[in-house]
């Protein structure tokens, strides 16, 4: 137990971050607002391939306000997937609408196309559309979404992509986060990039992502006094944070290659072994790979996923299970389900069976190596 810490996706810092940090305590615009709020927004947006988007203070609040723009509000229903972190769920709870929530399909392990179908055929039956249907692209994979889109448009129904994982990542050459009403990114301390804690809110409508700017810094209106006729939130990203975004930002592509790379180099070590089988990753895009996922049968070496989780940590290695889905959570008890086929829930099997592997995009060789040994120790010394 000597042996360093190897983090599940540690924070990756190039060095320019404190240069342009260090530009702002110069300049002495530490808050709120300022220049590199503006900078980061607009190289976002033109890294992204999308008319705008705005800095915030975390993903959550980015589709928190992307609920808000559409209208959403107690009595209204929100379709989301089900394999996810509960920040694509929670914004549902703040406007006082209800989640139903879709299940996985196997080839993406994100938003099944046939379920989200099923769910729309019975809201019309109970006659009551989804408001908006939160898509998420799962450890940096995007979601299939071109059937998802033209459902959604069939019905009139717009999306939200839930993109915190999957910066960089493509779906038939759009970047994913583009491709929806509003698309979310996150750069929280695990994420792809990072500015310690933050959000953006992507979208082609600019007078949306001016709203947006507004709720997000108090809904202040114009005057020389402070002037408020609706209700604000104080959700804006720091001058200082979009500094440390700025440098991150610059090396957006390198981090997406360090984590394929990291995500192969397992895949050769690993998915010769009986069981184990690596997140798939479709033909349609690239992922970035945001955490290396697996899937292991436990019946194979006795171990379930979840106990090489505990054995890892032994070896002071940080692994995590594969995201609980949300219709198993406590918090969304009795709430409304869609599994992919009736009587098959994917994201249900894909929590028992996964598991995550350290993935940061600063993961040295060597400790991709213990990561590697530790697991093929473990199952070897059980297969024997
Ligand atoms: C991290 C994450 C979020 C939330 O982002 P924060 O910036 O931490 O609020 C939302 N959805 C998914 C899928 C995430 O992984």
């Amino acid at each position: 137990m000597n042996q360093e810490r190897i983090y599940l996706s540690p924070p990756h810092m190039g060095g320019d971050e404190q240069l342009y940090v260090a530009s702002v305590f110069d300049s002495n615009w530490i808050a709120p607002l300022g220049p590199m709020v503006d900078q980061f927004e607009r190289e976002l947006a033109s890294q992204a391939g999308c008319a705008g988007a705005v800095a915030l203070s975390s993903g959550t609040a980015a589709i928190h306000l992307a609920l808000r723009l559409l209208d959403i509000g107690p009595g209204d229903r929100v379709f989301c997937s089900t394999l996810t972190f509960v920040a694509s769920a929670n914004p549902i709870l703040y406007v006082g609408a209800e989640p139903v929530f879709i299940d996985s399909e196997p080839d993406t392990w994100n938003m099944s196309p046939q379920a989200l179908e099923r769910a729309f055929e019975d809201a019309v039956q109970r006659g009551k559309l989804p408001r908006a249907v939160v898509v998420v692209h799962l450890y940096g994979q995007n979601a299939d979404m071109d059937p998802i889109v033209s459902i959604c448009e069939r019905y009139g129904v717009p999306i939200v992509e839930d993109a915190a994982e999957s910066l960089g990542a493509t779906y038939k050459h759009r970047m994913s986060g583009t491709m929806g009403k509003f698309g979310i990114y996150s750069f929280n301390g695990n994420k792809i990039i990072t500015t310690s804690g933050g959000g953006a809110l992507l979208s082609n409508d600019l007078p949306a992502l001016d709203k947006a700017r507004y709720w997000a810094t108090q809904a202040r209106d114009a005057a020389r006094h402070y002037e408020h006729s609706v209700m604000g939130f104080n959700y804006r990203l720091s001058n200082v944070l979009a500094a440390i975004g700025v440098g991150q930002l610059a090396m957006l592509p390198q981090k997406v290659e360090a984590r394929r790379q990291i995500f192969a180099r397992y895949e050769a070590h690993l998915s010769p072994m009986d069981g184990i089988v690596m997140m798939p990753e479709a033909a349609f895009g690239i992922s970035t790979r945001w955490l290396t996922a697996l899937t292991l049968e436990p019946d194979i070496y006795g171990l379930t996923a979840h106990e090489i989780v505990d054995q890892m940590a032994q070896l002071n290695i940080e692994c995590r299970p594969v995201w609980k889905p949300m219709h198993l959570q406590p918090l969304f008890q009795g709430t409304d389900y869609y599994e992919h086929e009736e009587g098959t829930s994917v994201s249900d099997r894909l929590f028992t069976h996964g598991i995550c592997l350290p993935s940061g995009s600063n993961l040295t060789e060597s400790q991709q190596d213990r990561v590697i040994e530790g697991i093929q120790s473990m199952l070897y010394a059980l297969a024997r």
